[in-house]
């Protein structure tokens, strides 16, 4: 791939993605995490459990195995006192299922007889049962006790089940909270770090509309994007250079060709009017003089745009009223645009439209505008002037029903020699609007435009007040 070329597709913004790639970063590791933890607590809650049932099963067996009832129900008793009967129970089966002996069953309505729960063998065995009333669950225990029966004991799950209830319910509400705030936060880090990125972005937009002095500050971004901003200034820096060096060097050469330009001229008005009697000569140094003159007009256009673009420095500021300027100009091609064929309608309003300009200049950029206009009508066609008064500038709307400019044209229109294709059949040299702009830039305004093919243009001339 080319450095120029671009991956095809959406793009998302970079701090949209980070944000998007924290957020479900944390998200997962603390859902991972707490599932972890939580498996962990859990295993650890039920071996707790089934150890103490275990360790008091071995007790029931130990006194079962005396073969007195009475300590087997004595040690039921306080078995019962100290684990509460909700909880727990403990019973002696015998082997046909009768119970023998039991702490109090009012919790434990519908218990398993051993064998149901499951085989009951020589090693005890543990089982989970569901209590249908509340639909919790209880841990059994049973074991055979030789010649007597069964033991079989259970334990309520509800206090274990209830902690790791706590456990879901606050680890839900962690993850929530991280990721309800993980977005802003992560949306605020992204764009801190993008900052950065979106000064130079639009420094390099600025640059390309030609703001050559434009610079990004180096204010601690950040190493990265401090190195970015250092190499995106060094850069700027060299074009500015570079296109100093090119504007000082076109005009050298435009100012170095003025004068073999008029010594051409000169010899070629005194050959025209010296061919005596050879009328093609006259006539062939008639159009070189001609050709001089267009020459140097265009030479004296491009050292004209490159002494507006120098600034407002050689501008000679006076109060101008654009309304005089306007109705000047409107006199001025008031027989061009007859002989086009187009009406040229000028609104004036009353008050005075007094700004401080250059007002050569100005009357220069306007007439580049007005002659446009003009040739670019077709017979029959209009165009209107008008001044006005908008907040903290005035504007001057030059607009036509002409042939208009093709969208892929228009931002290039005011480049140095650019004309349309359409256009070359007219006379021109490409150079009248970028001498209109530079004028309005060194005044601190500039030149809008907006135009349909087929419709027709509008430009507006836009001066601080
Ligand atoms: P040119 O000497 O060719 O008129 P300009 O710099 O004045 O040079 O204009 C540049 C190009 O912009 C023209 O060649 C033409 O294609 C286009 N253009 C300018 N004004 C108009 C207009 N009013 N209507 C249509 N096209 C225009």
């Amino acid at each position: 791939m080319s450095s120029t070329e671009r991956p095809s597709g959406p793009t998302y913004s970079v701090a949209a993605r980070l944000t998007l790639f924290f957020v479900l970063f944390f998200g997962v590791v603390t859902l991972a995490g707490g599932v972890a933890l939580y498996q962990l607590v859990n295993q650890h809650v039920s071996r707790e459990l089934d150890e103490d049932i275990a360790r008091d099963m071995g007790e029931f067996v130990r006194v079962a195995g005396h073969g007195r009832l009475s300590s087997l129900k004595e040690a039921f008793a306080s078995y019962e006192k100290a684990s509460g009967k909700d909880d727990c129970f403990a019973r002696l089966i015998d082997p046909n299922g009768n119970v023998v002996v039991s702490t109090h069953m009012d919790s434990w309505p519908y218990m398993p007889l051993p064998g149901e729960a499951g085989p009951v063998t020589n090693t005890p065995k543990f089982a989970t049962v569901d209590l249908d009333d509340n639909r919790l669950k209880a841990r059994l225990l049973s074991a055979s006790v030789p010649s007597l029966g069964y033991l079989q004991m259970g334990v309520s799950l509800e206090k274990s089940e209830s902690l790791l209830a706590h456990f879901r319910r606050y680890g839900i509400a962690v993850l929530a909270l991280i990721l309800v705030l993980g977005a802003p936060a992560g949306w605020w880090l992204a764009r801190r770090a993008m900052a950065g990125v979106e000064v130079v972005t639009r420094t390099a937009r600025s640059v390309a509309d030609g703001n050559f002095s434009d610079r990004v500050d180096v204010t601690g971004y950040g190493q990265e994007i401090d190195g970015l901003v250092r190499s995106f200034n060094l850069m700027v820096e060299r074009v500015q250079a570079v296109m100093a060096e090119m504007r000082q060097v076109n005009d050298n050469i435009a100012h170095d060709l003025r004068s073999p330009l008029t010594r051409i001229r000169g010899l070629a008005e005194h050959a025209a009017l010296n061919f005596d009697g050879q009328p093609e000569g006259a006539e062939l140094a008639g159009t070189i003089v001609e050709e001089c003159d267009r020459l140097m007009q265009m030479i004296n256009t491009m050292l004209d745009i490159s002494e507006a673009e120098t600034g407002v420095g050689r501008l000679q500021l006076e109060v101008v009223d654009l309304n005089d300027l306007v109705a000047q100009a409107v006199e001025l091609f008031a027989g061009v645009a007859e002989d086009h064929g187009v009406q040229l309608a000028f609104e004036r309003i009353p008050e005075p439209l007094n700004i401080r300009g250059d007002r050569r200049k100005l009357q220069r950029a306007l007439t580049n505008l007005v002659d446009n206009a003009i040739k670019y009508t077709p017979r029959g066609g209009s165009v209107r002037i008008g001044a006005r008064r908008d907040g903290e500038r005035t504007e001057v709307v030059v607009s036509d029903t002409g042939v208009g400019i093709p969208a892929k044209d228009l931002p290039k229109i005011f480049d140095r020699f650019y004309r349309a294709d359409e256009s070359r059949h007219q006379t021109g040299n490409g150079l009248g609007l970028s001498l209109a702009q530079a004028v309005a830039k060194a005044h601190g305004g500039g030149i809008s435009v907006s135009s349909q093919p087929g419709v027709g243009s509008v430009f507006t001339l836009i001066l601080p007040n």
